[in-house]
């Protein structure tokens, strides 16, 4: 049948790894990048008569996440266990969480592709532990078991995306939030976030369309391509006449497509069983009251408060709300920034300092910051955050350009020195002193008559270059926006002088 405007129907399976010191059911380390092996024991490694028990973070973190998102938490929920054969489970079958999960329900916004905000339902949310991690080289399978029994979230939506887009844009809204609570780092390239998902067309009639698995999408953007890829193969199915057969698709970003790994298994494949080993997880009123005390303001929500409370243009919001610490760190310094507004810097308007003070401080760090950070590989700014408001106060109030403070910034991520301190020691201060300036107006405009006439004949751009010749007499300790001011007042005075001398004697423009 052709069904060119059949409608993609994308529902998501998302893996969180939840960031606790040990292992899901056991004492062992969660440093899974330590050397092979390294972290296992008789229950991870599912010797028989090991015995589980739950470690209580992973609970925590489930409860907190479920609270975050409005889903209904459930006192008691059990554990099951999901039976497959393969070299990465040992015991043969994975604890996880089935049809009583601890989460259900919930809603999480995004912002589209569209611009807008969705909300989007969630199916449940579920605690239950990774399998280890297979290496293979060459004819030979390795097997590293320092990932079996890494606790994992398990989040699922409703199918409710209907673009490839979409789901990108949902994954990347809900690592925000996973990161804003602290409960997992958020990193695909690391594999502690990874993503499955649900793909169907529905037909014009409304009817559903067959469904196929397509997972090992490593990032966000390989999200959106697979998504795009396995949508355009069911519409050539059905545009050939052909069936779409419920399969897993193993998603290859190299290689830009998706092999059939294998027909999808259903539920039944599973055998799920009731894990005999584990009482259920019981949530507690404390747990709840925990939770909701240490629930941050959620990164969306943020990122409107930023659009509001500072003005800041969309991109800045989205920017500086991308990681917590950043949000945290511009609000500081536009904290240190207004508090330390005196009367002394009325002066500063005129000079540069923003009205706004915010998104000054979002220009910094948006650009010298997060930059510098990237290329040092740091994780949390270089300077902190009083160090950098003071900085921008010295450019505000026109102690130092903002050139040069470029530099200045640079020398106090290595000293933590304060600002004026190294401004001092490189000779940047700037030459407020107006009489000097005037001084050196005056000679520049003496000694460029003609680049004057052509200003008075309109050219006005050439103030900038009678800004260079005042920064070069002062060997660059001028302040630029000042002499800038200067220079304009003595050009509009010299003008009437001259306006008022010439008409009298007729003498033409040369
Ligand atoms: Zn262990």
């Amino acid at each position: 049948m052709d069904e060119p405007n059949a409608v993609p129907v994308i529902g998501l399976e998302i893996h969180a790894q939840v960031l606790t010191r040990s292992k899901a059911f056991c004492g062992c380390s969660t440093a899974v990048a330590d050397a092979p092996n390294a972290h296992t024991c008789p229950v991870c490694l599912g010797h028989p008569g090991a015995l589980p028990v739950l470690n209580a973070a992973v609970l925590r973190a489930a409860v907190l996440l479920g609270r975050a998102l409005g889903s209904d938490i459930h006192p008691r929920s059990a554990f099951a266990r999901k039976h497959y054969f393969y070299p990465d489970l040992p015991k043969g079958y994975q604890i996880t969480q089935h049809r009583e999960p601890v989460c259900t329900g919930g809603t999480m916004a995004f912002v589209g592709s569209d611009g807008t905000e969705h909300d989007i339902r969630l199916e449940r949310i579920h605690m239950e532990e990774d399998a280890a991690r297979l290496l293979h080289r060459g004819d030979a399978s390795l097997a590293d078991y320092n990932r079996a029994g890494i606790p994992l979230l398990e989040i699922v939506t409703t199918p409710a995306f209907t673009s490839a887009a979409d789901a990108a844009a949902f994954m990347r809204e809900l690592r925000r939030v996973l990161v804003y609570c602290g409960i997992c780092d958020g990193s695909m390239e690391r594999g502690s976030l990874r993503c499955d998902a649900n793909v169907s067309l529905r037909r014009t009639d409304g009817s559903p369309g067959t469904r196929t698995e397509i997972k090992n999408m490593n990032s966000f953007r390989a999200v959106e391509r697979a998504l795009n890829w396995e949508i355009a193969r069911q519409r050539a199915l059905l545009k050939g006449g052909k069936a779409v057969a419920s399969a897993t698709l193993l998603w290859d970003e190299d290689a830009g497509e998706a092999r059939i790994m294998r027909g999808k298994e259903s539920s039944a494949d599973y055998h799920y069983m009731p894990e005999p080993d584990l009482p259920p997880a019981v949530v507690t009123q404390e747990h709840i009251d925990a939770a909701d005390a240490s629930i941050p303001e959620l990164p969306l929500a943020r990122q409107r408060r930023f659009l509001e409370k500072y003005a800041l243009p969309a991109l800045d919001a989205e920017v500086l709300t991308a990681e917590r610490s950043i949000a945290d760190y511009f609000e500081d310094v536009v904290r240190h920034l207004t508090a330390a507004r005196t009367d002394s810097d009325a002066g500063a308007v005129e000079t540069g300092m923003r009205t706004v003070p915010a998104k000054f401080a979002s220009n910094w760090i948006m650009g010298e910051v997060l930059r510098g950070m990237r290329e040092a590989g740091l994780s949390s700014p270089p300077v902190e955050a009083a160090r950098l408001a003071e900085l921008l106060r010295c450019i505000g109030d026109g102690t130092v350009s903002g050139s040069a403070a470029k530099r200045v910034l640079a020398a106090m991520a290595e000293s933590n020195n304060a600002p004026e301190e190294i401004i001092d020691r490189l000779g940047l201060r700037l030459l407020r002193d107006d009489d000097t300036l005037r001084a050196q107006v005056r000679e520049v405009l003496n000694a460029h008559p003609k680049q004057c006439a052509a200003f008075y004949a309109g050219k006005e751009k050439l103030l900038g270059f009678f800004v260079g010749q005042v920064m070069q007499r002062s060997g660059g300790s001028a302040d630029p926006k000042r002499a800038a001011i200067l220079l304009r007042e003595a050009l509009s005075r010299h003008g009437d002088e001259d306006a008022n001398a010439s008409s009298p004697s007729g003498k033409g423009e040369s």
